[in-house]
């Protein structure tokens, strides 16, 4: 969502970045062979089920499968196995960043997100680069994560995202919704995502076509929306905080109106911030403990996921508190750097609602970023789905390493490091279909090795020492190889960012 706040978009930057550098160069860092055994001996499993930590246990991998998890004495290990010294060490599942818009450069996103841990994504914009380079990940043709594709944004009309470099739809009213609803589907859509500026009647389209055509629906609660409305009508999973609490205030009624009230230009996505935002801190200021009751209770019956972002909000909300020095910009091209910097001083402009200056807008945003944390302890605690996820390809959210920084700020709001770690294992591999999200055997072979405990401290989640992806290990020598590689391909991408031809 930060791409609303540059002059070229900063998610379209992302978006832009590589797509017409990937296609065709060779791979580097060629996986190693998927068909050894590997074991981890005696170890501390954390097996993403929500049971406490199993001690002395050994876990061998096969075939792209979990072969065996079993105490260290009694667990036979094949004698080709690779073997990784798990004594002190703890294995998770394979972690889940759902909500990512990778570039489409097979030299940075994908090593990126695997080194990291990271070995599934959900894909929130999707274009035909991103199908291109799953075909080669899946091949085995380089490393990267699985991944989950959206269509092209569907946004009303005018869109936020109008010459913003980001593969969107505008549909004016409910023929247009369907059509571009049959489209997704026809062009492999795993899912069709829903925008901000969507008009009721062309949501309620949407939500009907999908069925039809069987694919889910999922992204930001549309102005128009109410929440509890889009859970009822079968969106999956709702990105970001910025209109969802709308339904959790005192004030639900007068808010709604300046919602319906704000007008826009085509790309004017400055001016959605400026007007959203007042209402934000009005929503949160406004909180009322007996909706918000309501309301997560029809988001936990219904199955309806949140995804908090608060990773890209503590950008937005906060943009002086990001780190312009930080040492993971050795993995980010100059065009892309120079874009985000841009983006950040834009930020830092907007005077925030009306009648306050910058001085205004500093304290504001700590309070909004403060009740970002709070709504989102009292949506766990009401048993409301949470799913982990960043919005890379946004400002200073980088591939692979914010999902870590995302952890920590679920703890920091007040979550148990147990929760955290099931909202970026378990739960979105069974939100996606792809499986247990356990180590248990018989699961997909997509494991982390932490040299640190993640439940003393989910900072630790940070600590990898190798990763297990399909089935073939990434061990310490090769990550640091892959990141090489990763700052290499950063340093001479000629990248050039450009709008996608399927806007
Ligand atoms: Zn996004």
């Amino acid at each position: 969502m930060t791409h609303l706040f540059s002059r070229r978009g900063l998610l379209g930057t992302g978006l832009g970045v590589g797509l017409a550098a990937g296609v065709g160069t060779p791979a580097r860092a060629e996986p190693a062979a998927s068909g050894t055994p590997i074991a981890i001996l005696d170890t501390t499993v954390i097996d993403g089920t929500g049971a406490p930590p199993q001690r002395r246990m050994t876990v061998v991998v096969d075939g792209g499968r979990i072969a065996a998890v079993g105490p260290a004495r009694e667990t036979r290990v094949p004698s080709a196995a690779a073997v990784i010294d798990g004594r002190r060490r703890f294995v998770i599942p394979g972690l889940v960043d759902m909500h990512v818009h990778s570039s489409g450069d097979e030299a940075i996103d994908p090593p990126l997100y695997v080194v990291n841990g990271v070995t599934t994504v959900r894909e929130m914009s999707g274009h035909p680069a991103l199908h291109d380079l799953r075909r080669r990940v899946d091949a085995g043709m380089l490393p990267g994560p699985r991944s989950v594709i959206a269509s092209p944004v569907l946004d009303g009309s005018p869109s936020l995202l109008a010459g913003r470099g980001v593969p969107y739809l505008d549909v004016a009213d409910a023929g247009e919704a369907r059509a571009a609803v049959k489209r997704a589907a026809v062009d492999g859509a795993d899912f069709v995502k829903v925008y901000t500026r969507l008009s009721a009647e062309s949501y309620a389209a949407i939500a009907d076509e999908t069925r039809r055509v069987g694919l889910d629906f999922a992204g930001h609660c549309p102005d128009d929306v109410p929440v509890t409305v889009a859970s009822d009508v079968g969106q999956r999973s709702f990105e970001h905080l910025f209109t969802v609490w709308c339904s959790t205030s005192a004030d639900e009624d007068s808010i709604r109106r300046a919602l319906r009230a704000i007008r826009i230009e085509p790309g004017d996505a400055d001016g959605w911030f400026r007007a959203i935002h007042p209402l934000e801190l009005r929503a949160a200021r406004t909180f009322d403990d007996r909706r918000a009751a309501h309301v997560f209770h029809r988001l936990a019956r219904n199955d309806s996921h949140l995804t908090p972002t608060l990773t890209m909000h503590r950008v937005v909300d906060l943009p002086a508190s990001v780190d312009t020095d930080d040492e993971r910009l050795r993995y980010v091209p100059a065009e892309v750097r120079a874009a985000w910097e841009a983006g950040l001083a834009g930020l830092a402009g907007l005077a925030g609602p009306a009648g306050l200056g910058r001085g205004g807008r500093t304290a504001q945003d700590a309070e909004l970023f403060g009740h970002r944390q709070r709504f989102v302890r009292a949506a766990a605690a009401a048993e409301v789905p949470l799913l982990a996820g960043t919005d890379t390809g946004s400002a200073y959210c980088f591939p692979g390493f914010s999902l870590h920084d995302e952890l920590e700020l679920l703890v920091r709001a007040g979550l148990s490091p147990m929760r955290v770690l099931l909202a970026a294992t378990r739960d979105p591999m069974q939100y996606l279909g792809l499986g247990s999200g356990t180590v248990r055997p018989g699961g997909l072979a997509d494991l982390v090795v932490l040299d640190a405990d993640p439940l003393r401290d989910i900072r630790n989640t940070r600590r990898v020492h190798a990763v297990i992806t399909r089935g073939t290990l990434i061990d310490a020598a090769r990550r640091d190889a892959m990141l090489a590689e990763v700052e290499q391909a950063a340093r001479s991408s000629s990248a050039v960012i450009h709008s996608c031809p399927c806007g």
